[in-house]
Formats: structure tokens, C-alpha cells, sequence
């Protein structure tokens, strides 16, 4: 019997080896190439902000990649996914602003990790720790990348029937790009993408259902609706990082980050608390001397929205945060603000 899936699936694999036939380039990282043709954009439109990035993009390039290895503190199944639809495209709402992941939950996606990774990128920029926030920055254009890669939209998962047209389509990406996909020229308006201040939600959520109404094109053009997309991915990455030159430039309370001398209430049985940053993270102090808490003593911020943070203890990888209704950490979820945190 006919299958609209399985043909596609059989289409994308003899493109792909259409595509590796002519190949030239030595093989490389997609995600490592995404950064550097989005830098390129950058420099092209707003070259100030370019010299800015620039000396962080060595750091940078392992980490757009190291969140795909097993090992890592952000793998898991299910987890690179933002997903506006379900398998078959028909469309999600959101709750409480936020999509859920490839396994249903809020946390970790791609998403609320983008959302952590890019708080700590300029929390450790503006304590000086420039190295650990290339680190978090090229974390950051991974889940980006993830959010914009139809695949990772539309919750087809290594464990969905969908397996093998992820599979094969990613497979035709990495094909095709950067070798067959010429490079793009944008203007300054792709840059404001993430111009919105108070939270990530509108764009990342006009992003994502945008990806997922383009499942029919796979079906029917799907090279056009790689470039597509690929471009379109170039775009967000080079918009996040002129939000965070931008975000450089601003005071904490603008820019949603955490800044030494800043107070934050993070536990129910203590006072306000000092914030310190340090090189592993944020920590909390009480007249000087620093708070260990039974629930951790170093932690990670994720702006998301309003200046309202979630906070998880740094070695925590499992998508719990601290709550004021609980003693224990609880599963992020977007709609409790009992979840969310003043830094001021
Ligand atoms: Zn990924």
C-alpha cells in the first residue's frame, strides 16, 4: 500500500545520495557551520557586534555540538525538542507559553535549556568569566538550531514512528549544507527577531509553528524546504547573537542576567540572600559567608519572563527547580509562579 511517509523517507535517501556523490567539502559539523555562516551574517549587517563575538567563537564551536553526545549534561531522549505539533502536524497550544518536549514534559527542552543556557552566557560575561559564557553561548546556538530544525519541531523522535524521516532528513541537511545551499544576505530587521525583552516566548513559539506548517513541503519539495529552513535557522542564530551583544551593553535588570550585589529570596526557611557569581555558577551568601543549602549551594538561572527566574542546582540535569511551595525541587512548569524567582 501506498505511504505518503515512507516514499518521503525513500526520496530524502536518494537525495542524499545525489547530494554526497557531488560533495567536495571534507565532511564537518552542521551545527558548527550554522555558527559560523550565521557570524558571517553578523559581520555583514552589524559588524560592531561581530567584533564583540568573534573572540569567543573558538570556545564556542565545541559547544554547539557537545550537547548531541551522550555523555553530556544535556542529552537525553526527547529533550532537543520544541514541539509545536504532533507527528502528524496537527497543531498544539501552548500552556502557560511554553511547548513541551519530545517526552511531553516542560523540562528539559529545548527550550527551557536555551532559556538557562543563555541567562548564565551573559551572567558569566558581565562577572568576567568570558570562557564559561562562550561555553553557555555555543550551548545556547545548539538549542536554537534544535528549536529551528523542522524535525525537533514537529516531536518526530528517535522513539516516534516518525524515526526514520528524521533520521533521513537530517541526513540529506547535512548533505546539502553549507556545499549546495548559497549563502544568504539579511538585514537589519532579521537581527530584532529577539528584539521583545520580556521573554523568549513570542518568537521562539512563532518559530517553532512556523517549521511545523511546513510538513507538508517536506512531503512535496523537500530540498526547497531544507534551504528554507536552513536559512531560516542562519537567521535566528545571528539574531541571538546580536541580542547578546545587545544584552552586553544593558544592566542586569534589563538584560535578565545576575550580577554580583544583586538579592534574591530563593529559600523559604532564610532571609533575602546576597547573590555571588562565580566561575561554577550562582551562589548565595548570608553577611558574607556563603549558603549551603540541603538543596544545593551553586546554581544555574533561566530568565523566563519579566524578569522572573527559574533556579536549578548546578549537577541537577533532570528539569527540576526550586519552588516556594515545596522542600524538595519540582518539575519546571510554566504556569506555577511559586517556580519563579525576583533577582533584583
Ligand atoms: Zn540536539
Amino acid at each position: 500500500m501506498y505511504n505518503k511517509w515512507k516514499n518521503t523517507v525513500y526520496i530524502l535517501h536518494a537525495l542524499t545520495e545525489k547530494y554526497s556523490e557531488k560533495k567536495q567539502l571534507p565532511p564537518s559539523q552542521i551545527h558548527q557551520d550554522i555558527l559560523l555562516r550565521s557570524m558571517k551574517l553578523l559581520e555583514d549587517t552589524e559588524p560592531e557586534a561581530a567584533d564583540l563575538i568573534r573572540p569567543m567563537i573558538k570556545v564556542m564551536l565545541p559547544y554547539t555540538v557537545l550537547p548531541d553526545d551522550k555523555d553530556d549534561r544535556e542529552n537525553g531522549a526527547g529533550r532537543h525538542y520544541y514541539c509545536a505539533c504532533n507527528t502528524d502536524g496537527r497543531p498544539f497550544s501552548p500552556v502557560g507559553g511554553y511547548f513541551r518536549n519530545g517526552k511531553d514534559l516542560f523540562a528539559r527542552s529545548a527550550r527551557t535549556m536555551f532559556e538557562e543556557d543563555y541567562t548564565m552566557a551573559l551572567t558569566m560575561y558581565h562577572a568576567g568569566f568570558t570562557g564559561q559564557s562562550a561555553a553557555y553561548l555555543g550551548r545556547a546556538v545548539h538549542m536554537m538550531s534544535d528549536m529551528c530544525c523542522l524535525p525537533h519541531a514537529v516531536k518526530w523522535t528517535y522513539f516516534s514512528k516518525k524515526r526514520g524521516l528524521h533520521i533521513s532528513y537530517e541526513e540529506l541537511a547535512r548533505a546539502m549544507y553549507p556545499e549546495f545551499v548559497p549563502e544568504q544576505t539579511i538585514s537589519y530587521e532579521h537581527l530584532r527577531r529577539f528584539a521583545m525583552r520580556s521573554s523568549f516566548t513570542t518568537a521562539l513559539n512563532a518559530g517553532a509553528q512556523k517549521a511545523a506548517m511546513e510538513i507538508p513541503e517536506v512531503l512535496s519539495s523537500p530540498e526547497a524546504e531544507i534551504k528554507k529552513r536552513l536559512y531560516d535557522t542562519e537567521q535566528a542564530v545571528a539574531a541571538l547573537l546580536y541580542r547578546f551583544y545587545r544584552d552586553t551593553k544593558v544592566t542586569p535588570l534589563r538584560g535578565h542576567y545576575a550580577a554580583d550585589g544583586m538579592v534574591c529570596h530563593p529559600f523559604a526557611d532564610m532571609p533575602a540572600l546576597d547573590i555571588k557569581i562565580t566561575e561554577r555558577g550562582i551562589t548565595f551568601e548570608l553577611a558574607g559567608l556563603s549558603v549551603n543549602s540541603r538543596l544545593g549551594s551553586v546554581f544555574r538561572a533561566a530568565h523566563r519572563r519579566g524578569g522572573k527566574f527559574s533556579l536549578t542546582p548546578v549537577g541537577c540535569n533532570s528539569g527540576l527547580v526550586l519552588s516556594r511551595s515545596s522542600r524538595k525541587l519540582v518539575p519546571f512548569d510554566p504556569r506555577d509562579e511559586k517556580q519563579l524567582y525576583g533577582i533584583i
